[in-house]
């Protein structure tokens, strides 16, 4: 038997007490300087690297790490970056962050570059933008090189990992007359120059991650994708001596099988976790003399793998492939999970043994790949046994779901009017998406609380008197519809998690989902119900302070289930189900209590809608859009139900987002030109809407004249008496200055509307 090698697709890189993020929000506050800020991410590559070269993985990454997005990284490298951050003049770091973030200060104002979900995670990646004067080239910083010399220059010898040039073109938008295709020569030419100079540095292996190609490819991509890698190839393996790993994750490469193949990859790295049909395919035949880079564990999720299966996996396996040429690495990149349970110390043992972090996931990967039959037999204990019990009374209320507890009756249109006599709400009716600025006093409030450092009554006086404050706020600001403002809440779904029967929760298990913002996913553990109200004191101490309606504030279960880690024994439908009957209960708790709008925020709807088309509707919305009108079929007709979704791109889905029966929508709309307009307009969708007038992912005040012409556009698209104003999203990660004064903007734009309607 010979011992395979051990490879790894991209390491976290936060920092394992999420050092990048307080690294460089100081650096942001002027508070530490760019050198001890490239000080903290050094240490945070060098942790990454020793730990696995420790576990003794013989594939280790380098430029896997990243300030902000490996995307924009790569726009950088290869000078695709717009001149209007090039002509702020500042420096190279800090033009960076311009497009990251936007830049509003003494050199200029400019918007943040568009950002968009990574493919089925909850990462997001900045989409980069090329027109007609861009000239691909590799420029300034060589990232890349820089971080394979520095990982050299520690004793570990990495493969560098790229965003393949297929993949960059394909997410890259075009502002121009030139398209993808125009620029594949340049780009070929820089990832040709790129690779030489990594190959002259020393790497023995370049990494190109082609993601893009488990999607559903046209006959077009596929020349496409054809045409770059082998004008690749050729010139690389004629100039320089340095294997090209193809490395694909996210799926399977049906599409494009035979061409990758047939192409002269030196290696090719195919997921087997999510590929369902990534071992049917190589069973049509792998090259000879390639190497395999087989995903096998997953990347994704955090339950031990389940080392009998992975062997009978890697069996079928090596049927085509023999041992000498597998390697067993991660399905994709470690970054969409925790660094270590070790961090763990308030789960019990018995529940921490069936989870795998990134650390303990190199653990598996040399297991797996040496067959330790000791580590397989103790691995073995933790299957087959049932790790928790069903609970009957959940199981009883799945059971007697009927097709009635999805219906929400009257139709939309009818209880429209009832709402409309309910409400009297004025043209453009003005709201938030909930959460108001979360000052240190509000997290230290919380913080305080969770160690019991503070009683109940006391927290809850000063959640309160937050509460009152911002309601006053908002009533002078004059918004239409109020919000509480979330302060009781870190996360919108572990808020929820942690009151919902059947979660458990981590110290420390933070995972990046755009820049160096984290989430800490909560696990579902077991079978999911609600005990008791969880919001329903806040929403009705709130709706006292004011005449003006308050919104209930919910996490819906598509969000709650996609930002979770979802258990893997039973499906995510019934997972769905359970977790909406938990909200449903909360729902029809807040309409007894006199909330009229509740808003039910399903952000994530469209996070884990698969990346090919045809597996849509059966694999996914068949069960998820259901799943939402569950929560709330029950109420009154004069109940407004509202939603809202992040990052949606739901061109595509439009009907399906109708399909919600939400009477009002809300959605980010402003970071990506107001695009899904058109397909409003196409679908004639019925849901009234508030398609954010300003990105709240900046701090930069829009003007009043900015979102007058940016409701414009919308009423072109959109019948004027449907649209609601709102930002983007919550406010929760703004500072108060910029929130109160960028709402007062919001406002007196809708007013100023209002006096043409
Ligand atoms: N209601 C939530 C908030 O305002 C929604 C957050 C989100 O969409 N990500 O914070
Ligand atoms: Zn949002």
């Amino acid at each position: 038997m010979t011992t395979k090698k051990t490879s790894v697709i991209g390491f976290p890189r936060i920092g394992k007490a999420r050092e990048l993020k307080f690294a460089s929000e100081k650096f942001f506050k002027g508070e530490i300087s760019e050198a001890e800020l490239q000080k903290t991410a050094a240490e945070i590559r060098l942790y990454g690297w020793q730990k696995q070269k420790a576990a003794g993985i013989d594939f280790i990454p380098s430029n896997d790490f990243s300030f902000y997005d490996n995307v924009l990284d790569t726009a950088f490298l290869l000078g695709a970056v717009p001149a209007r951050y090039k002509e702020l003049g500042l420096s190279e770091l800090e033009t960076y962050f311009a497009a990251a973030h936007g830049y509003q200060g003494e050199k200029g104002d400019v918007k943040a570059l568009p950002m968009k979900k990574w493919f089925n995670t909850n990462y997001h990646y900045i989409v980069p933008e090329l027109d007609d004067s861009t000239e691909l080239a590799v420029a300034g910083d060589v990232k890349p090189l820089r971080e394979y010399n520095e990982a050299k220059a520690a004793g570990v010898h990495t493969v560098p990992s790229l965003v393949g040039p297929y993949t960059f073109l394909k997410l890259a938008r075009y502002n121009g007359k030139r398209n993808a295709s125009a620029f594949a020569t340049p780009a070929v030419n820089a990832y040709l120059k790129l690779a030489e100079q990594l190959a002259a540095a020393g790497a023995e292996w370049v990494s190109f991650a082609e993601p893009a190609l488990v999607f559903d490819l046209s006959e077009e991509d596929k020349q496409f994708f054809k045409a770059i890698y082998s004008a690749l190839l050729e010139q690389l393996h004629a100039k320089a001596s340095v294997k090209v790993l193809l490395q694909t994750y996210f799926g399977d490469i049906r599409d494009v099988y035979q061409e990758v193949v047939s192409l002269g990859f030196d290696g090719i790295g195919i997921d087997f976790v999510e590929g369902i049909k990534s071992l049917e395919l190589l069973k049509t035949g792998f090259p000879k003399n390639a190497t395999l880079f087989a995903g096998v564990v997953n990347g994704k999720n955090i339950w031990r793998a389940d080392y009998e299966k992975k062997n009978l996996l890697l069996i079928e396996i090596e049927k085509v492939v023999d041992a000498s040429r597998l390697v067993v690495g991660t399905s994709c990149s470690l970054l969409h999970v925790p660094y270590t349970v070790a961090a763990e110390q308030k789960l019990s043992p018995e529940i921490l043994k069936h989870f795998a972090f990134a650390e303990e996931k190199l653990v598996e990967l040399s297991d797996i790949a040496s067959e330790n039959p000791d580590a397989i037999e103790k691995n073995r204990t933790l299957f087959g046994i049932d790790r928790v019990k069903a609970t009957p009374s959940v199981q009883s209320a799945l059971a007697a779901l009927n097709d009635s507890d999805f219906v929400r009756s009257p139709a939309r249109a009818e209880r429209r009017n009832i709402q409309a006599a309910e409400f009297n709400l004025p043209a453009y009716p003005t709201t938030t998406i909930g959460s108001f600025p979360q000052t240190a006093e509000v997290r230290a409030n919380r913080a305080a609380f969770r160690k019991g450092e503070i009683t109940r009554e006391q927290y809850v006086t000063f959640n309160q008197k937050k509460i009152a404050q911002c309601i006053a706020l908002q009533e002078s600001i004059g918004l239409d519809v109020i919000v509480h403002g979330e302060f009781e809440r870190n996360d919108m779904v572990e808020y929820f998690g942690t009151q919902i029967d059947g979660f458990i929760f981590t110290q420390n298990a933070w995972v990046q989902s755009y820049g160096t913002r984290c989430v800490k996913p909560p696990v579902v553990w077991g079978d999911i119900h609600r005990s008791k109200p969880i919001t329903v004191e806040w929403s009705v101490f709130a709706q006292k302070q004011t005449s003006k309606p308050v919104k209930g504030m919910l996490t819906g279960p598509v969000t709650i289930l996609n930002w979770s880690f979802p258990r893997e024994d039973i499906s995510l439908k019934t997972q769905a189900q359970q977790i909406g009957l938990a909200i449903r209960d909360e729902v029809l708790d807040l309409e007894k209590n006199g909330i009229k709008i509740i808003q039910i925020d399903e952000a994530a709807l469209r996070e884990k809608l698969p990346l090919r088309k045809s597996d849509w509707h059966k694999e996914y919305l068949d069960w998820a859009i259901p799943a939402f009108r569950l929560v709330h079929a029950k109420v009154r007709p004069e109940t407004q139900i509202h939603t809202h979704m992040c990052y949606s791109e739901f061109n595509d889905i439009v009907k399906d987002i109708d399909a919600m029966d939400a009477d009002v929508i809300t959605f980010e709309a402003s970071r990506s030109d107001l695009k899904l307009l058109d397909a409003l307009n196409e679908a004639r969708f019925e849901t009234q809407v508030g398609p954010g007038v300003y990105d709240i992912h900046s701090p930069r005040v829009p003007s009043v004249d900015e979102i007058v012409k940016t409701i414009h556009k919308i009423i072109d698209k959109v019948p004027q008496a449907n649209v609601w104003v709102n930002p983007d999203c919550g406010l929760k990660t703004r500072g108060e200055a910029e929130t109160t004064a960028s709402l007062k903007n919001l406002v007196a734009a809708a007013k100023q509307l209002r006096a043409e309607v």
